[in-house]
């Protein structure tokens, strides 16, 4: 039993150890969810998926090819005949400033944040309106918020902006077939982004600007996802909810 037993999920970009995504796997499978796990490689995928125990799916999925989304949705749907939950988690991120972003930067951080989320909701769409249900999840930032996190470029805060006008449109449009879609905008996270990447004098620069004190966890992120992919969130769509620790108070 739990929030979301005998339900399917599928999460892209959640293969990295200390990531988001696999907090949000681990949380989901925990409740009653079996769970797909996406992302650029076949073996770091499917061991992700291992770790979450028995039942769990894990495919190589670049969420820019839109074949490659189509693919592996059809493929789950083949295998699992139902698809509840997208958390379109993928997301890279690089930290240029203004005059340094190249248009092969703009393309990669764009592609991936923006177009994977279209593609993946796209792929998704067509079974979700059949059954006339489904929750979709877009991991945003407080980059799209603020203009600008610490590791995040201005394409990076656009990229991440943008997904929050793709989930408000995309709610509107789906809303009369019983999909809700959200947004989530993590504040500061430790997870294999922020690793060994920051000096003491950034954290505490940091953590001046958190009230709560201290960065957030990935399982903090993991239990909004929760809460928006489950029926407990079912008067909830079009929204973006913040889990940053009071960083925009
Ligand atoms: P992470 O780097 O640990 O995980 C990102 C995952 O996405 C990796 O497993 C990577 O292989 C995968 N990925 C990259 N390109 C892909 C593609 N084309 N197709 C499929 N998968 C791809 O990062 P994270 O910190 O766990 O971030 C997860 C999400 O949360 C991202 O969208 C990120 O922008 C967002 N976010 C993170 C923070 C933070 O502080 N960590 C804050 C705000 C938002």
């Amino acid at each position: 039993s739990g929030l979301l037993s005998g339900q399917f999920a599928i999460i892209t970009g959640a293969a990295s150890a200390n990531g988001l995504g696999k907090a949000s796997a681990r949380l989901f499978a925990e409740h009653g969810a079996t769970v797909a796990i996406l992302d650029l490689d076949l073996t770091a995928a499917q061991g992700a998926a291992a770790d979450l125990g028995p039942g769990h799916i894990g495919l190589a999925c670049d969420v820019t090819d839109r074949d490659a989304c189509q693919r592996a949705v059809d493929q789950l749907l083949a295998q699992w005949g139902q698809i509840d939950v997208l958390i379109n988690n993928a997301g890279i991120t690089q930290p240029l400033k203004l005059m340094d972003i190249q248009g092969a930067n703009y393309d990669a951080v764009l592609d991936v944040n923006l177009r994977g989320t279209l593609y993946m909701t796209q792929a998704v769409t067509p079974h979700l309106r059949r059954r006339q249900r489904g929750s979709i999840v877009n991991i945003s930032s407080v980059s799209a918020q603020r203009g600008g996190g610490i590791f995040g470029g201005p394409h990076y805060s656009a990229a991440k902006a943008g997904i929050l006008g793709l989930t408000k449109a995309s709610a509107r449009e789906l809303a009369v077939d019983g999909i809700r879609v959200n947004a989530v905008c993590p504040g500061f996270i430790a997870t294999d982004i922020t690793a060994g990447k920051l000096t003491d004098d950034m954290l505490v620069g940091i953590k001046a600007g958190i009230p709560l004190g201290r960065p957030g966890r990935a399982d903090e992120v993991a239990g909004c996802c929760l809460f928006l992919a489950s029926s407990l969130a079912s008067y909830v769509t079009g929204s973006e909810v913040d889990v940053n620790g009071g960083s925009l108070i």
